[in-house]
């Protein structure tokens, strides 16, 4: 979430005029930051996370759940709280967590007060600083208020009564949805504004058909009878009979269904901008991974699909582009042909490490000219300068009269600004960001990992971000190479989103990850001794029991063409369980590296102890000894006393999924096969390990 600015939002007609100088103007403030800042060193390791939750109001007596709107008092009630604790504790307001507000006005987002460092018992902290903010949050909501963390919430949509309190649909004067009222989304004006130049650029609403899952008495062709199929309020009405829904899908319409989404983010600061482009690299092939194994959301619009993941839902919700953009019409009016959304999965890699193959950016990458040749000539290389210039083939979406008028020295606003009109989370919305320091802040280079699904509870959140951050020092201390080719990472994409991928799909995955010709091994036993620092690095924070940033490239072998084979020979399918936990004896998987960087530390053993509960986790729900969220969802929907196998999730079905959800977050009611028995919904039991 960027800065909400107070201000006169433009419409689309309105802004478009400016876009080409809020791009100038933007692009200025990039370089204004590069010039400063792109031999900038040293900076440790600094990261954190960010938590999204829905609010959930429960109606016990009508068995019903809603959705709470009521975000913006809770929201003001909770920096109240927080500063009276800073009054009364003495604690300080930066080290307090943060509450920010979201698309949806039912969810709410939570960040740790200030970013996690290095030390080994920081990551022993991360599910402590998650449960603190849940239970700050929770107590401070109305008694029948949970903050639940599903990424959707399966009945929003549906005919009649979704949200506390009710609104018509007939009213959504932004969106012009069949389904979700306006009251759907945050108040402040950049959300409508967003939501109404998106529809108005593209030209038609949003449409996101995801493929039904049919059961035993699910009628075929499935023609939803939940649509208006024939309401006749706003122009764009009769797109769904026109072509927009397709049969045998869960159609939706509006940027709150794929907005409104709840996820889990990583960011981690970098030692320098070379670092933090190739563990960016590195993560692209994991986003899809990540994604297959965070599934958690199988339920849409009261409906069970054959999906399991949010992506191709909020994707789809702010692709704003033309039918010109799209393919479907040939140019004329717009420049480009635009293969993805603004909001999809990362289109080129970054790094100038000799192990990027030119061949590895095999993706058509539109790219805005005048910008890239201008990035050029101000000293950029050709990968950096195409990221930026592919970014900046979008058009800002929201536009506030009064910040036409800026000051580029003081101000990285229109380059945030820019990056946030393509998102209103002031990011580019894509499974990794590379966040440059904003102009006159402390921060340094920075990464975010963007792709996973937010989990159930804090135990699992706390063991994605922690086997996240571990997997990238992983990949700087030993020197991995993960890189296959983008378009493979896009199959992953749509492979990690289908049913059950986690269990039974195959993803493109490099079989030999380690650095060829290096003096720098992978070792599982003997601890790796740190190469020397560039000037400027700290010194080897192994020796300090800590995580650390400063890894130098891996240099090239002398004559790397001869190592090289054919790109097509340095991947294959595996399945997640291999990825995650090795295959044969030459990959050893992703936790396998993961615990030979442990290794690699002097850890305490107490610390040891309780990394290997939370890395248990991931072990388990790669190997299918524990079931992902949204295979519990389905099988909890599929084996309700009520559901009638028509794919339909009722409204006692959604209040009994929801109800369970929120017992077995709280530790009242058992999960086996889906958490580890040792669970019980507190944080000292949860961080000891089991017997
Ligand atoms: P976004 O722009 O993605 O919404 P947020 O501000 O919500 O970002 O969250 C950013 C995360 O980065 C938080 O968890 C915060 O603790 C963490 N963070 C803050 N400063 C740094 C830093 N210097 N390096 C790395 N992470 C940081
Ligand atoms: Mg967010
Ligand atoms: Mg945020
Ligand atoms: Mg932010
Ligand atoms: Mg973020
Ligand atoms: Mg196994």
């Amino acid at each position: 979430m960027g800065l909400l600015y107070l201000g006169t939002p433009l419409s689309w007609d309105q802004a478009k005029p400016h876009a080409d100088a809020i791009r100038e103007h933007g692009i200025t403030q990039f370089l204004n930051i590069w010039h400063r800042l792109k031999d900038r060193q040293g900076d440790e390791l600094l990261w954190g996370d960010e938590v999204e939750y829905m609010v959930v109001s429960f109606d016990h007596d009508a068995g019903a759940a809603r959705l709470s709107l009521r975000q913006t008092d809770i929201l003001a009630k909770l920096a109240q709280l927080v500063n009276d604790i800073c009054i009364e504790s003495s604690a300080k307001l930066t080290d307090m967590p943060t509450f920010h507000p979201e698309y949806g006005r039912f969810m709410l987002e939570s960040t740790p007060g200030s970013p996690y460092t290095g030390s080994l018992p920081d990551l022993l902290s991360v599910e402590k600083s998650m449960r603190y903010r849940r239970t700050l949050a929770r107590s401070h909501l109305k008694p029948n208020e949970v903050p639940i963390t599903l990424p959707v919430f399966p009945r929003l949509g549906v005919p009649g009564v979704f949200t506390d309190p009710y609104y018509d649909p007939a009213n959504a004067k932004a969106s012009h949805s069949l389904f979700l009222p306006d009251e759907i989304t945050n108040p402040h004006v950049r959300f409508p504004t967003i939501t109404a130049n998106t529809r108005e650029r593209r030209g038609s609403k949003v449409a996101m058909n995801l493929p039904l899952f049919f059961d035993t008495n699910t009628p075929r062709p499935f023609i939803d009878p939940t649509i208006p199929w024939d309401r006749n309020i706003y122009k764009e009405d009769p797109e769904a009979k026109n072509g927009a829904a397709l049969p045998d899908h869960i159609y939706m319409d509006a940027m709150g269904f794929g907005m409104g989404c709840s996820c889990l983010q990583i960011t981690f600061q970098a030692c320098n901008i070379a670092e933090a482009r190739r563990v960016y690299d590195a993560l692209v092939p994991i986003g899809p991974i990540m994604l297959a194994l965070t599934a958690a959301s199988p339920a849409w619009r009261g409906y069970l699909s054959d999906v399991d993941c949010r992506w191709n839902v909020i994707a789809g919700s702010v692709d704003d582009r033309t039918e010109e953009e799209r393919g479907i019409k040939p140019l004329s009016e717009n420049k480009y042909v635009i293969p993805k959304s603004r909001y999809d999965s990362v289109d080129s890699y970054i790094s100038t490490d000799w192990i990027n193959r030119p061949e590895y950016n095999d993706n058509p990458l539109p790219i805005d000219e005048k910008t890239y040749q201008r990035l050029r000539d101000n000293g950029l290389d050709d990968l950096l300068a195409k990221h930026i210039a592919h970014l900046f083939i979008r058009d800002p979406l929201i536009v506030f009269s009064e910040t036409l008028d800026w000051n580029d020295e003081t101000s990285s606003d229109h380059f945030e600004v820019y990056a946030l009109l393509q998102g209103i989370q002031s990011t580019n919305w894509q499974t990794l960001r590379f966040k440059p320091p904003p102009a006159g802040s402390p921060i340094g280079w920075r990464v975010e990992f963007r792709s996973m699904e937010i989990s159930l509870t804090d135990f699992e959140n706390a063991a994605f971000s922690i086997f996240i951050v571990l997997l990238s020092r992983a990949i700087l201390s030993f020197g991995l190479n993960f890189y296959v080719p983008m378009s493979k990472v896009d199959a992953n994409m749509q492979r990690a989103q289908k049913r059950n991928a986690a269990r039974e799909g195959t993803f493109f995955f490099r079989k030999s990850v380690f650095p060829v010709g290096s003096e720098r091994r992978y070792t599982t036993t003997a601890p790796v001794t740190p190469p020397d620092l560039p000037n400027g690095c700290g010194p080897s924070i192994n020796k300090e029991n800590k995580l650390r940033n400063c890894y130098p490239e891996v240099p090239p072998p002398a004559d790397p063409e001869k190592l090289r084979v054919p790109i097509e020979e340095e991947y294959e399918e595996m399945t997640i369980d291999e990825i995650i936990n090795g295959k044969g004896n030459d990959f050893p998987g992703l936790l396998g590296l993961v615990h030979a960087y442990l290794n690699s530390l002097d850890v305490d053993f107490p610390i040891k102890r309780k990394l290997r509960k939370y890395l248990a986790l991931i072990e388990q729900r790669a190997d299918g000894t524990l079931m992902t969220a949204a295979t519990w969802q389905r099988e909890f929907i599929r084996s309700h006393p009520d559901y009638k196998f028509d794919s339909v999730v009722s409204e006692s079905i959604n209040y009994d999924l929801l109800k369970a959800a929120d017992e077995i977050e709280r530790g009242l009611r058992p999960a086996p096969g889906f958490l580890p028995s040792h669970y019980t919904g507190t944080e000292e039991d949860t961080g000891e390990p089991g017997p």
